[in-house]
């Protein structure tokens, strides 16, 4: 009896032309999760196997990965004679404490002699036997005992665990993600890479209106990022000419509004530069002024750029829930100054209007953005850290 994980394919299996290209997507990036362990690979268009010494200490590692349904720790018996299957089910029960059981059978090699239920009967009156004072529950067993009867082999488990769902990061191309360090724009960059999405990052700086601090919290959460996906690149920009210059010089109620069609702008520079098809941020309908439905057109009218707001329509309360599961939580709440929390109007614009946009714009020194666009500081994710909130 060999012990193994069984994993079952998340919705990938809805992508029928392209399977191989998911399949081969996921065998990739558990790869990635298991460098350091011995272990083996099998797949089929429905299931993949993976061996190792230890199972157990594999589970936790791949865990986390996008594009899992469920995985399962299966017991694989090459002998399909019943007599077999039914000790073998009794020796795997041996160390398990229940009082309660289910075999549920599922025999795909439809020649196998025996017929799903009657194999079940069989395998459960043999647990019966073998097991003093335990009693069938069909309804609520405390142990559920698959046995699925397939050609090559006969799989039998009962230890399921939830898989992260979504589809294996990479298989949907490249994105950037504008992370500020607050709690929206990670929770934005991890649903969006659970659709399979890899992301590159960018994040705006004020020095020194904003600490090096707030850049190392930014670094952090790409850092957490990484461990649901991929290795990228964090951009950071030099936003501080570009701010004072709006500050002192344009309508102060339209602050927030110009200096966001600007990090709009060089988003957009930055993305096609670097090759992602998308922009995307962590806004949400009405959650500020410049989040009013108004502001986030005539922001976006700068850019033809596709971009994804997974959160646009999410109470606070929710992304706040999703950011504590991944962890990232207690990590945006560290108090250090934003950019965008550094320079806000008084009575900040909630309906802009375009003409006035436009007025102002005329006389905004656009150099300032290629020289931000000249001068970007690119950190690879993940990132050695030296101490413990310290990485450059
Ligand atoms: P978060 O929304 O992540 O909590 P925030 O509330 O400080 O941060 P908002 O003012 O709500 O940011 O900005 C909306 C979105 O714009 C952010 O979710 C983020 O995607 C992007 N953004 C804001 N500030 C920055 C920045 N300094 N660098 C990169 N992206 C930013
Ligand atoms: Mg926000």
């Amino acid at each position: 009896m060999e012990k193994l994980i069984l994993v079952k394919y998340g919705e990938l299996t809805t992508k029928k032309d392209n399977r191989n290209y998911f399949i081969n997507a996921l065998v990739k990036t558990i790869e990635n999760k298991l460098n350091n362990i011995n272990y083996r690979i099998e797949k089929d268009y429905y299931r993949m196997f993976i061996y190792a010494d230890d199972v157990d200490m594999v589970l936790p590692k791949i865990q986390g990965i996008f594009g899992i349904h469920e995985l399962v720790i299966a017991y694989k018996i090459i002998n399909n004679d019943i007599s077999n299957i039914c000790e073998s089910v009794c020796n795997i029960l041996n160390d398990v404490t229940f009082n309660s059981f289910k075999i549920e059978t599922n025999r795909s090699d439809k020649k196998y002699p025996i017929r799903s239920n009657d194999i079940s009967r069989m395998v459960g009156a043999h647990v019966l036997k073998n097991f003093n004072s335990v009693k069938v529950d069909v309804h609520n067993p405390d142990v559920l005992m698959n046995v699925e009867i397939r050609r090559e082999a006969v799989y039998l488990y009962y230890e399921k665990y939830s898989g992260m769902k979504g589809y294996p990061v990479g298989t949907m191309g490249k994105a950037l993600l504008m992370l500020s360090g607050g709690i929206d724009s990670v929770v934005a960059g991890y649903l969006t890479m659970k659709r399979g999405v890899c992301l590159d990052f960018l994040y705006f700086e004020s020095i020194p209106h904003t600490s090096i601090e707030a850049r190392n919290k930014v670094i952090s959460l790409a850092n957490l990022l990484y461990n649901y996906g991929n290795m990228g690149k964090l951009y950071v920009v030099n936003f501080t000419k570009i701010q004072e210059y709006i500050y002192k010089n344009m309508k102060s109620e339209y602050l927030i509004t110009f200096m966001r069609r600007m990090m709009y702008r060089i988003a957009e520079d930055i993305a096609k530069k670097t090759h992602s098809i998308a922009i995307v941020n962590g806004e949400n309908i009405g959650q500020v002024a410049s989040q009013t439905l108004t502001s986030i057109h005539v922001v976006n009218e700068v850019t033809n750029y596709p971009i994804i707001r997974p959160l646009a329509t999410y109470e606070k309360l929710e992304i706040i829930d999703v950011a504590k599961k991944i962890g990232s939580y207690d990590i945006s709440i560290l108090p250090y100054e934003d950019c965008c929390t550094v320079f806000v109007p008084k009575h900040p614009v909630i309906n802009p209007k375009l003409d006035l946009i436009y007025e102002e714009e005329k006389n905004f020194d656009f150099n300032l953005i290629d020289e931000a666009l000249n001068n970007i500081m690119v950190i690879t994710i993940p990132t050695i850290q030296k101490t413990n909130n310290e990485y450059l």
